[in-house]
């Protein structure tokens, strides 16, 4: 991005990004206080990785009371609109659920870095001067009791996509831990967030990194291999890749480019959820391709 990004950019990005549950905040496109991102481009050059330590749980079963998205509405709450400032604003441009469901605050600068520096650090090429964080990252706050290492696999998840889509927005060249510190990598002193280190935070997004390569394929084009399901295109490739990435199809599938075939069942599965009532389920209807490529479910 060579230049700032927009409202629409933004959401575009998060909803492209393959998490299943999104919400955004009434008054997310606000600009507080008159802040501006200060980084490349008048864009953010990272994401700080927080914890809300104020969950109810530290269970990670997905079937768990505390883990239900409902169940974080008050975490959610407070983080939008921070009681103690006044007036209050976001305490960090997203919130994650214990679900994997993302909250959306603001895409513009809010106050969740506070007092720290980069200087000395393998940070430091982010050229952020001290105690200016905020104006140079964004940050998010996940839900977690913020004792032990405690974050659901929905969080790593929506964690993983969400640290694919804002490179892609924001031309970050990666998602190493370079673009992704923790809390207390800005502030050791007055910060444990988050308990997980850097190299589990990687493994993760390797583990729950999208396998299609961000391009969407020409629907002509995916539709001729619909027709003959001989074809292994790169289309057919794209949108087996992306089924995969959103949550179909067998729990390891990794398509394999110019051998992997018309999806067929992986089709059926999609279809049976969305269109329960199509005569031939295996083919792909113009709305499944908008959903599927543009809003990422
Ligand atoms: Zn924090």
């Amino acid at each position: 991005m060579s230049k700032s990004v927009s409202a629409d950019q933004f959401k575009k990005a998060i909803d492209g990004a393959g998490i299943e549950s999104v919400k955004y905040w009434s008054g997310w496109k606000n600009e507080w206080r008159g802040m501006k991102w200060k980084g490349k481009n008048n864009n953010p050059q990272f994401l700080v990785l927080h914890h809300t330590a104020g969950a109810s749980t530290d269970s990670t079963d997905p079937k768990h009371k505390g883990n239900q998205t409902s169940a974080d509405e008050g975490q959610a709450k407070f983080v939008n609109r921070h009681p103690s400032f006044d007036p209050s604003l976001p305490a960090s441009q997203f919130t994650l659920r214990r679900s994997g469901h993302l909250d959306v605050n603001t895409f513009n600068v809010c106050y969740h870095a506070g007092e720290g520096s980069f200087k000395g650090t393998e940070w430091s090429g982010h050229s952020v001067p001290d105690n200016a964080g905020n104006s140079y990252g964004l940050g998010i706050e996940i839900v977690s009791k913020g004792q032990k290492d405690d974050l659901t696999e929905a969080q790593w998840q929506t964690l993983a996509r969400l640290a694919v889509a804002l490179k892609d927005l924001y031309g970050w060249k990666d998602t190493s831990t370079y673009y992704f510190p923790r809390h207390k990598d800005w502030a050791p002193k007055r910060k444990v967030d988050i308990k997980a280190s850097n190299s589990k935070v990687q493994k993760k997004f390797t583990e729950y990194a999208g396998q299609w390569d961000g391009h969407t394929p020409d629907y002509d084009v995916l539709k001729k291999a619909d027709e003959d399901r001989t074809l292994a295109s790169k289309a057919v490739w794209r949108l087996a890749c992306r089924l995969a990435d959103i949550g179909y199809g067998s729990k390891n599938w990794k398509p394999e480019l110019y051998v992997q075939t018309w999806p067929v069942k992986t089709m059926i599965e999609y279809n049976e959820r969305w269109a329960p009532d199509m005569e031939d389920k295996s083919v792909l209807g113009p709305k499944a391709f908008t959903r599927i490529f543009e809003e990422g479910k």
